[in-house]
């Protein structure tokens, strides 16, 4: 009998990963190992839905709970890989050594610390699990000022949920717009506009001096003089690839867990999924380790293929969404080490942004790298048409 095939991580990469292992007629033993005290469930719900009240946290689950034993999976929650041996094929989880014939590292990404606000003894929020968004929760309540270090995503999401729950909302954002090195200044400013529309406060090009525990939260001093008090906190500075694990093994790693269009990485029957994985990108040229939704699917399907023999290429186009008010929108491609030059944006461009309709368009010369669609559903397909390929400005308004 062949040892098990064991999947590490509590996310999406390895909640697609164990259910298309089954849905691909893989009948051996299968173990999953997660830190987290849950079954595999995904991320976005909180900073969304479940961090609004909106829905339950069970909404975010993968699989469901039942799903695991009803398809014969060992689900081991709250039990941490501490080791991995790829020449013995065995690892150490819990103190137990498990064996493998195959394993999948989707061990996912942690948030980047801000020690300034660590040291201060200031009350501060990070948002990465379940438990970070049921904390953050509890706060967002009306009159509640909350300030938020970083215009990224989750940063402007956070504050998204806070002015929904009538909270006072400050965003400090280092940069002269929010999320100026993913869309650039033209749709930076239009993001600020969003949430200033709806009532935040977006600083922008803040240098923060000092944080330190105010009466009852936490006092902020920036470079130009000003001191703001806040109850609470949010840090959104970004997230690093949990690479440890396979490091310690000898697997090779380089701002993630570096692996070959197949997620193979550089121990035989290792493979990596999700947000942890650097892959060798076979249309964009070069390789790519991005912290999308969408991604930890693709790569969870592909994992399960190829851990079964096959010869499955992670090819998809990096895609992302968000939602922030009434907005939502869809990102695809990815600018690279290239960037790009120009950026065109088509549609709306009077009234308040968050009810406009527009597409962005970021091009290299004539060669779209990345569209994106604003509250314009049926615009998805010819977003991902687009992108890849060589127009000229009046296909992109067509
Ligand atoms: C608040 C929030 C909102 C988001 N919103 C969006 C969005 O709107 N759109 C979008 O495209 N993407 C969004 N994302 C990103 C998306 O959620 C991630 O890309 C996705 O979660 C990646 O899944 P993953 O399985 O690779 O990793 P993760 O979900 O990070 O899971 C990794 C798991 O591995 C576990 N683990 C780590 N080390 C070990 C170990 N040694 N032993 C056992 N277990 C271990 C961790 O505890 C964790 O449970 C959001 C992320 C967050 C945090």
């Amino acid at each position: 009998m062949s040892a098990p095939i064991v999947l590490v991580g509590g996310g999406l990469a390895t909640g697609t990963a164990v259910r298309e292992l089954r849905t691909q007629g893989y009948d051996g033993d299968l173990v999953v190992i997660a830190a987290e005290d849950h079954a595999p469930y995904e991320r976005p719900p909180l900073s969304k839905g479940y961090l609004l009240g909106n829905d339950p946290a069970e909404k975010a689950l993968v699989n469901d709970h039942d799903w695991y034993a009803a398809h014969d999976v060992d689900l081991r929650t709250g039990v941490t890989v501490e080791s991995v041996d790829p020449d013995a094929h065995t690892l150490t989880a819990g103190g137990q050594e498990v064996a493998w014939s195959g394993l999948l590292l989707a061990t996912g990404a942690t948030p980047k610390r801000l020690a300034l606000a660590d040291d201060s003894g200031a009350p501060v929020h990070y948002l990465r699990t379940l438990e970070d968004s049921t904390a953050l929760k509890e706060q967002l309540q009306p009159g509640a000022r909350i300030g938020i270090i970083g215009g990224g995503w989750i940063g402007l999401e956070v504050a998204s949920a806070a002015r929904q729950a009538d909270a006072e909302v400050v965003v400090l954002e280092a940069l002269e717009q929010p999320l100026l090195n993913v869309v650039g200044p033209e749709v930076g400013a239009l993001f600020a506009q969003l949430h200033r529309e709806k009532g935040a406060d977006v600083r922008t090009g803040v240098r923060i001096e000092g944080i330190s525990r105010g009466e009852g939260g936490a006092t902020v001093t920036t470079a130009d003089g000003e001191t703001l008090t806040f109850d609470r906190l949010v840090v959104g500075v970004g997230v690093a690839p949990v690479t440890d694990l396979a490091a310690d093994a000898g697997i090779a790693v380089d701002n993630g867990i570096l692996v070959d269009s197949g997620l193979r990485t550089s121990a035989p029957d290792v493979l990596a999924a999700g947000d942890v994985a650097n892959v060798d990108h076979p249309v964009l040229g070069h390789r790519l380790r991005v912290e999308h939704w969408d991604t930890a699917i693709k790569h969870g399907t592909v994992a399960a293929t190829n851990l079964l023999g096959g010869k499955a290429v992670a090819d998809h186009l990096p895609y992302f969404f968000t939602d922030q008010y009434a907005l939502g929108l869809e990102y695809v491609g990815h600018p690279g080490p290239g960037g790009f030059e120009r950026v065109v944006i088509t549609g709306d461009t009077e009234g308040p942004v968050e009810g406009r309709t527009f597409r962005v368009w970021w091009l290299r010369g004539d060669r779209v790298v990345a569209g994106m669609h604003v509250n314009d559903w049926d615009a998805i397909d010819r977003v991902r048409e687009l992108v890849g390929t060589e127009v000229d400005d009046a296909a992109l308004r067509s």
